[in-house]
């Protein structure tokens, strides 16, 4: 069931519920006070009347009977309210002129209540028409001798009650349709916005054109937040497809240039080079570095791809300081002239993947050798601060041109004044390497002047207390 339907569904049904509870009470609270007001007015008549009566003993010769001398009635009665007095048998003493030649009906209850000395209410019917009678009893001493009684037809009270009741069912069924269409049309315009996102969301889909983007609103509610989101995601969505593009075309393009090579030294071979021991050996070993190259190219785009795929890593406190000085050491081998040195030595832990934080820096000071001339310099160093582990990798090599400098992390990305060999993935993987520890590389370089890589690491809480500095630059 549409949202717009079951929305004005739940909302006509909630209002028709609190209408008609509401509808209930008032009548009945209604019903009650009207109730209560005749039933007072019949008390008050009653008393009035019953103030003026004198009951006396009279003595007559056939035995003791009782007088009751009675004001005059008429007085107290209105055209709704009868009056009449009775003795304690229930013959009639008197009674109002309205009542003509009607009486109250003889009712038992009523008699025996004002025998025991009870006043006593009771609705009786007559010609179908609802009577209250209240019933006094008239004492004579602690005897009662007779009873004041009055009576008014409720009939005012029941066509009041019954013109509320058609007016609450009526206003209750009015109220309901009007909610319902008031509900109905404010559904449809608050989910109108929803339909059409819904619908540039399908156009989206069925052109396939992730450059499209929802129209937003401005108007900061919780649809224009949604289509920001949306086009968010599609924004990300579309980067994602373009650099699966982008890698294909790049991973296929790197791989054949080594494959042509070896395909060319091989056809070398078979034309006769095997048989010249130097040829041989110097067509071998071209197609050993591109062997070499393939199977760099192939280990950095599974790590990438496992990256990709959300690959843990073993986390568990690393001292950095060590790490370092392997690199150094490491490294120092392949240093081609370039001075490698250790600069700031600061001593830190950090809860990381050792493996990975080595590969790390590895692939950051292989990058600063390679771009540095010989003489020039490479420094390595660590510093510890009060939120972070600072490792900084600063040469004095080529720099890096500012409109490379935003694509350097970038899958495959080489720049353009590069003549050294490379895959352009070195990069991207320290970066990824770097997130995964809640950290980041940020670079800054000038073109012929060097450049410095800054590896960020969250110190945690597993950094030892103590400084002490390590003296890498002894080993
Ligand atoms: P590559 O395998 O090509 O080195 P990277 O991802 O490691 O790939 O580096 C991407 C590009 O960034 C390199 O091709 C190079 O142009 C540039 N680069 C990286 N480090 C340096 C550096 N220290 N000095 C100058 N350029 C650098």
């Amino acid at each position: 069931m549409p949202i717009r339907i079951r929305f004005t569904l739940w909302y006509t049904f909630l209002l028709g519920a609190i209408l008609i509870a509401f509808s209930i009470l008032l009548y009945l609270v209604l019903k009650f006070s009207l109730h209560n007001q005749v039933d007072r007015n019949l008390q008050d008549r009653a008393q009035q009347v019953g103030a003026g009566i004198i009951a006396q003993a009279v003595i007559r010769q056939s035995g003791n009977v009782v007088g009751i001398e009675v004001p005059e009635l008429n007085v107290f009665s209105s055209p709704a309210i009868f009056i009449q007095v009775v003795q304690a048998d229930g013959s009639l003493v008197t009674a109002t002129d309205n009542l003509g030649k009607q009486r109250f009906p003889p009712d038992k209850q009523i008699l025996q209540a004002n025998q025991e000395g009870h006043s006593i209410y009771k609705t009786v019917t007559i010609d179908q028409t609802h009577l209250r009678i209240y019933s006094a009893p008239i004492r004579l001493g602690a005897r009662v001798v007779g009873a004041v009684q009055v009576g008014q037809s409720l009939k005012d009270v029941e066509d009041t009650l019954n013109q509320v009741l058609v007016f609450l069912t009526a206003g209750t069924v009015a109220g309901l349709v009007l909610a319902s269409i008031v509900g109905a049309f404010l559904a449809w315009t608050t989910l109108r916005p929803i339909e059409k996102i819904n619908r540039a969301a399908m156009r989206i889909v069925s052109a396939q054109d992730l450059k499209q983007r929802l129209p937003t609103s401005n108007t900061k509610d919780e649809i224009d937040r949604l289509t920001v989101t949306i086009n968010g995601m599609l924004e990300r969505l579309d980067n994602f497809f373009q650099a699966q593009v982008r890698l294909s075309a790049d991973v296929s393009h790197e791989l054949r240039t080594p494959l042509t090579v070896i395909r060319g030294n091989v056809d070398l071979l078979r034309r006769g080079a095997a048989n010249d021991p130097n040829e041989l050996n110097e067509a071998l070993s071209i197609i050993d570095g591109e062997l070499d190259r393939m199977s760099r190219i192939v280990a950095d785009l599974l790590l990438l791809s496992q990256a990709d795929a959300g690959l843990s890593l073993r986390m568990q406190p690393v001292e950095l300081d060590t790490i370092l000085l392997d690199v150094y050491r490491q490294a120092r081998v392949t240093a081609n002239g370039v001075i490698l040195q250790l600069g700031h030595e600061d001593q830190a832990v950090v809860q990381g993947d050792a493996d990975r934080l080595k590969q790390l820096l590895l692939n950051l000071v292989t990058n600063a050798l390679k771009h540095t001339a010989p003489g020039g310099h490479v420094t390595l160093s660590l510093y510890r601060e009060p939120e972070w582990v600072r490792i900084t990798v600063t040469d004095t090599g080529r720099g890096i041109a500012p409109t490379a400098l935003p694509h350097i992390f970038e899958r495959f990305y080489r720049a353009e004044n590069n003549d050294q060999k490379g895959t352009g993935l070195g990069l991207s993987i320290a970066q990824w390497i770097a997130q995964a520890h809640g950290g980041q590389i940020t670079v800054t370089s000038e073109l012929g002047q060097g450049s410095t890589f800054t590896l960020w690491l969250p110190r945690g809480n597993t950094d030892r207390v103590e400084t002490r500095p390590l003296k890498l630059s002894q080993v």
